[in-house]
């Protein structure tokens, strides 16, 4: 597996696949192809049916300017590699040609590319920090040294992790933040008001308060997020409400220290970066399973262990987060990262912390593996039709959008 830094990543919404790794693509192509006297960028697949909502077509023109670029929009064409894919173009001023460059988005701000023409370098891809790949291994190497899970991550990374682990914690705070205080209407098509500081201060007042809390962290986050904000992917931007929202209220809730809560951090990443490894953080690829799932598992991991449960207990409040979102469609209405995504975060927030205390009544054996199930939601989002795969062409998607009633309220 990589290092954390390749799993938790700070950058602007509204999607770690469709705005922050074309973002991230288009710079890197600008800096290949400086003598372009214009470019020329076609979107694929999810990236192409989807796109406008998530702001692709903006991230890639605002990272390449000043020079113009047209975008052309492929929705209806999947490259092979991932439905996320790109072709950039460099043109010279009689508009010929002058190099190409395919590239994809394969989730959480990560890029691969075809192997005919490389501009990332292979050590990213290449780099595998930790020599351990699945939760059964990493389980027995705790259960035979008697260290915790987070020590597993201090063991593998080097020292500065921690710094990074502070810097990701400080900047999903600061989300929550600007989160709680900001009452704009959210961009695009559907005029969503914001709604996360009605719930903080409601909660306040509420038998609920821990629905309140929880609810309103998760709001501030996403909706910060489908506002184009600064978020960190966890795993992706448009699942990166839950674990902030989780910690935050632990934290407040419990009186727990900054260095628990980084610990629980990083025990959270071993299980993102997990379903990263062994199957896929791309809702474009695997469905909202891929994306909410995946962090309602890292978020129900970390609250077992600012909770005090064994490795054992940890692996079987993950196992549960992911367990019962299995088959979880992605279907974003109008394309944007907001019905169904934001109230999602709000949802799996709350399973985690459930999940959580749930594992916590037992003793941590159970049935079903973590490792089994995220190799199951990655089967189970292969099954799933493209319409389900970030298209925005089934499910809510398609059915909200053809009644005429993408609701304000949701
Ligand atoms: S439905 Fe889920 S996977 Fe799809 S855009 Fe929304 S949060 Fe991401």
């Amino acid at each position: 597996m990589q290092s954390l830094r390749e799993l938790y990543r700070i950058g602007m919404g509204p999607s770690s696949s469709h705005t922050m790794g074309p973002r991230y693509a288009a710079l890197i192509w600008k800096k290949f192809k400086q003598n372009a006297a214009s470019h020329r960028v076609t979107l694929y697949g999810s990236l192409g049916a989807t796109g406008r909502g998530h702001l692709t077509d903006k991230a890639i023109i605002e990272a390449l300017a000043p020079v113009p670029v047209k975008i052309i929009w492929k929705g209806d064409v999947v490259l092979s590699r991932h439905s996320n894919g790109m072709l950039f173009e460099a043109l010279d001023s009689n508009g010929n040609v002058i190099d190409n460059w395919t590239v994809f988005s394969v989730g959480g701000g990560v890029l691969q590319e075809d192997s005919r023409f490389s501009l990332l370098g292979t050590e990213a891809e290449n780099n595998q920090t930790y020599n351990l790949n699945s939760m059964d291994q990493i389980l027995k190497w705790s259960n035979n040294s008697g260290q915790p899970l987070w020590k597993y991550v201090d063991e593998q990374e080097n020292e500065s992790i921690w710094d990074y682990l502070a810097e990701i914690w400080e900047t999903m705070q600061n989300a929550i933040g600007r989160g709680l205080i900001c009452e704009d209407v959210l961009p695009g098509s559907l005029h969503l008001a914001r709604k996360a500081g009605v719930i903080y201060q409601q909660s306040e007042n509420r038998a609920e308060k821990r629905t309140g809390l929880l609810a309103a962290y998760a709001l501030a986050v996403s909706e910060e997020n489908a506002s184009g904000g600064i978020v960190v992917t966890a795993p992706t931007c448009g699942s990166s409400g839950v674990l902030p929202a989780v910690l935050r209220y632990l934290q407040e809730t419990m009186s727990i220290s900054e260095t628990m809560i980084l610990k629980a951090i990083a025990v959270a990443g071993l299980v993102g970066n997990l379903a990263k490894t062994n199957a896929s953080i791309s809702g474009a690829e695997a469905g909202c399973q891929a994306e909410i799932g995946v962090a309602c598992a890292m978020a129900a991991a970390a609250a077992a262990r600012l909770l005090g449960a064994t490795p054992f207990q940890i692996e079987y409040a993950a196992e549960m987060g992911l367990e019962h979102h299995l088959g979880l469609t992605c279907d974003p209405v109008a394309g944007l990262v907001q019905i169904p995504c934001i109230e999602r975060n709000v949802m799996a927030a709350l399973r985690a912390l459930d999940c959580a205390r749930y594992a916590l009544f037992s003793d941590g054996r159970h049935h079903v593996t973590l490792d089994q199930v995220i190799e199951t939601m990655y089967k189970t989002g292969r099954d799933l039709l493209p319409l389900y795969r970030e298209t925005a062409g089934g499910g809510l998607a398609l059915h909200i959008g053809a009644i005429g009633n993408a609701g304000k309220n949701d």
